[in-house]
């Protein structure tokens, strides 16, 4: 009595219906039995929950722009102005009241002329300073002369909490 044939997927030789896998090429015949399919799905189930993590840890990683949490912690002093033909330089001191380090400050120094006229404004000169947390630091900016600039004065408008890790 010949048993009942299938033809294996793989290398179509005539085999046992019953053959979960090929006695000639050693295929599995259901993919679920083949080390090729887990091959193939196990770097899915964990890329998978990688890819959350690391993009969570980017997000910790990269910070949100968090001024808003923290705005009743900044302060800012005015600590002296320069003005020298090339130009003038004003200098703040911002204070971090805070527990946290503060990095990549985004911050405006508008000069007002009369009747409070925005007459110039300088914009994220320089980024590279953070404000330790309990700590301090001086920002200053270089703007040209403008002779109708009868004040100066430091916006924040954003900061980036840095890293804990
Ligand atoms: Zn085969």
């Amino acid at each position: 009595m010949d048993d009942p044939t299938k033809t294996c997927q793989y290398c179509f030789s005539e085999i046992d219906e019953r053959a979960k896998k090929c006695p000639h090429c050693l295929s599995f015949q259901k993919g679920i039995y083949n080390p090729q399919t887990w091959a193939a799905i196990l770097p899915i189930v964990f890329l998978v929950p990688f890819l959350f993590f690391t993009v969570s840890r980017l997000d910790a990683f990269s910070g949100d722009q968090v001024y808003e949490d923290y705005v009743d912690q900044f302060r800012m002093e005015f600590v002296s102005i320069l003005s020298e033909p090339k130009g003038t330089q004003v200098t703040y001191r911002i204070l971090n009241d805070s527990e946290v380090k503060w990095e990549e400050v985004h911050y405006q120094v508008i000069g007002y002329g009369d009747d409070d006229a925005v007459v110039t404004s300088v914009t994220d000169q320089n980024r590279d300073w953070v404000v330790l947390p309990k700590g301090d630091a001086l920002l200053t900016v270089r703007a040209s002369n403008h002779p109708k600039v009868r004040e100066w004065k430091l916006k924040i408008l954003n900061c980036r909490e840095a890293s804990k890790f």
